[in-house]
């Protein structure tokens, strides 16, 4: 072990290796059960499902050490880390704050399934504190915000938030998916739980689905306990490939996040584009404030072309190395029309609230050359 405190890309490296028989790569514990050897209590019984097999105990000392938090549980996806936390945390009676911008399967699991459940939710604008005070109730105990909102990549006023959160003895929630722990570490702004999609930049490699809970002990053990009794959880192999696409993950975001500057600022000054959203641009309303926060803009963008919505499916029809596909943060150049994807579940009048017009575009840029991928754009751009 690194004798001072290590730099994130050491820690990705050299964190939750335990070496087991010498082994340099961690080895997939592929077994459902094992020796016991005295546990006492039921969720300590070494069992897959219980979480705590030796490759699921050394993602959850690599990952809460990536965001400088006490602990980590990793779920057998994005929205299994989700739809427990928020079920570990709040029960019948409980009220909820959300932001009004959720990733699709989130709005859908607090919009659908926890008023069946008799939990309450109210949404709340990233950017006005007051409105958040205004639709506080006496039974509301958790706030839940993106880091970087989806697909128009706003950033909510996170340090409001916590203090917010606080001051009301509030559970605050983070999914930081989109920044991933290089780019924002939400325990060190004082976030209780933060929580991951790694399908996506985590693992980076669009080839597993898996999740992940990282924050404060004793939360995280509520929300292992909860996962034991659902079964959300990650599978050994699962596992493993996760730990190995890890790795990785400082060098593959910090070349996406320079290639999606650069193409963000070529999209900008193209005559056929109408608007390009990308916070690392100095003219995104959020600018300043991701600056102070992030150490990085990530590798997601959004724009639109001038036209309507058939010609964005017309660029879409003509790029030939962006694979238009859903999904996000993997080395491959993906591209999606929302309204047709993450977002078709919304009436076009919603869609339209939230300012997310039909002929919108979302690149998720991958670890090509950056040059390729500018003048594959420039070409399909093109008359
Ligand atoms: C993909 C995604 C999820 C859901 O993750 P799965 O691994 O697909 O279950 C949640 N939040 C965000 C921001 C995502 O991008």
């Amino acid at each position: 072990m690194a004798k001072r405190a290590s730099g994130i890309e050491t820690k990705l490296i050299h964190t939750g290796e335990p070496r087991i028989g010498g082994a340099v790569a961690m080895p997939i514990f592929q077994s459902s059960t094992f020796l016991h050897e005295g546990e006492t209590g039921y969720h300590d019984v070494k069992y897959i499902r219980l979480n705590n097999t030796p490759n699921h105990l050394a993602l959850h000392e690599k990952l809460a050490a990536l965001e400088n938090a006490e602990a980590a549980l990793v779920t057998a996806s994005g929205m299994a880390a989700i739809s427990t936390t928020i079920l570990a945390m709040l029960s019948s009676g409980d009220h909820l704050l959300a932001q009004n911008c959720l990733y699709g399967g989130t709005h859908d699991f607090v919009t659908k399934d926890l008023p069946k459940l008799g939990i309450a939710v109210d949404f709340i604008d990233g950017d006005d504190p007051d409105g958040w005070r205004a639709k506080l109730r006496p039974n509301t105990k958790g706030v839940y915000v993106e880091t970087l909102s989806n697909p128009l990549l706003q950033v909510a006023d996170l340090k409001s938030v916590v203090l917010f959160a606080r001051k009301n003895d509030l559970v605050s929630m983070i999914d930081n998916t989109f920044a991933s722990p290089i780019n924002f570490r939400p325990a060190e702004w004082g976030f209780d739980l933060s929580l991951h999609s790694c399908t996506k930049y985590l693992n980076g490699h669009n080839d597993i689905v898996a999740g992940a809970v990282i924050g404060r002990a004793e939360l995280v053990q509520r929300v292992k306990h909860k996962l034991d009794h659902f079964g959300g959880t990650l599978d050994p192999h699962a596992c493993f490939l996760l730990h190995r696409g890890i790795k990785t993950l400082a060098v593959r975001m910090r070349y996406q996040s320079e290639s999606a500057l650069r193409l963000a600022t070529f999209l900008e000054e193209h005559p056929a584009v109408a608007r390009v959203n990308y916070p690392g641009l100095t003219n995104h309303p959020a600018h300043q404030r991701a600056r102070e926060l992030f150490d990085g803009f990530s590798a997601m963008l959004s724009f639109e072309v001038k036209g309507d919505a058939a010609a964005a499916q017309r660029l879409l029809d003509r790029l030939t190395l962006p694979i238009v596909a859903p999904s996000l943060g993997g080395v491959e150049t993906l591209i999606t029309r929302p309204a047709t994807t993450s977002h078709a579940g919304l009436s076009p009048q919603q869609r339209h609230d939230l300012g997310i017009a039909d002929g919108l575009i979302r690149v998720s840029v991958g670890i090509e050359n950056t040059a390729d991928l500018i003048s594959d754009f420039e070409d399909a751009l093109g008359e």
